[in-house]
């Protein structure tokens, strides 16, 4: 079952921590698409690995031709989905990368991921992680934490308010946000 298994591209995560937010943004949104990306690909992979088709293929012309039909039916899912969460980030968006598995030397994306550049506006972020028609449970997960990370924003927002009135009170105000500073580096808009 194993023998066609191609291996697996490892750029993604290199390249995705570097242009992956801060450090602090990284711990607290996302490791990193990369991990999540080999884990989409692993899933990927058990899936093909339980088609009868692929158990067939290389024997069976019919079967290939099967195989070939749904490798490039997910390839052009995979590209479309990547592609809006890249047009989506505008600017903001690295460059796209894929893992991919090959049949007869072709190769068919299973997993994409697109980095997103320090700074990237919260609101744009949110926008361009729901951008796919079926955005995964990571982009879901993802979106979810950075409207958390918008809440805080504007809460510290309030508190430098405050503290232009009265140092001590803001000061209070801003301690449950003690370590939400890095925030001030990504604008809502
Ligand atoms: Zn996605």
């Amino acid at each position: 079952m194993a023998r066609t298994f191609d291996k697996i591209k490892i750029v993604a995560c290199i390249l995705a921590a570097s242009f992956w937010f801060a450090p602090a943004i990284a711990q607290n949104i996302s490791t990193g698409c990369g991990k999540d990306m080999q884990q989409r690909h692993k899933q990927f992979l058990d899936e093909l690995g339980k088609k009868n088709f692929y158990s067939k293929a290389s024997t069976d012309k019919q079967a290939s031709d099967e195989l070939i039909l749904w490798l490039q039916a997910a390839n052009s899912r995979i590209v479309k989905h990547e592609n809006a969460h890249k047009s989506t980030a505008g600017k903001w968006g690295g460059e796209i990368t894929y893992l991919t598995f090959k049949w007869w030397g072709i190769e068919y994306a299973t997993a994409g991921c697109v980095p997103y550049k320090s700074g990237i506006p919260l609101n744009t972020l949110i926008r361009a992680q729901l951008a796919p028609d079926r955005p995964s449970a990571h982009d879901q997960n993802s979106a979810a934490k950075v409207q958390q990370f918008i809440k805080i924003k504007k809460a510290r927002a309030e508190c430098l308010l405050i503290r232009r009135k009265s140092h001590l009170a803001g000061e209070k105000c801003l301690k449950p946000y003690k370590a939400y500073k890095w925030l001030d580096r990504y604008p809502l808009d």
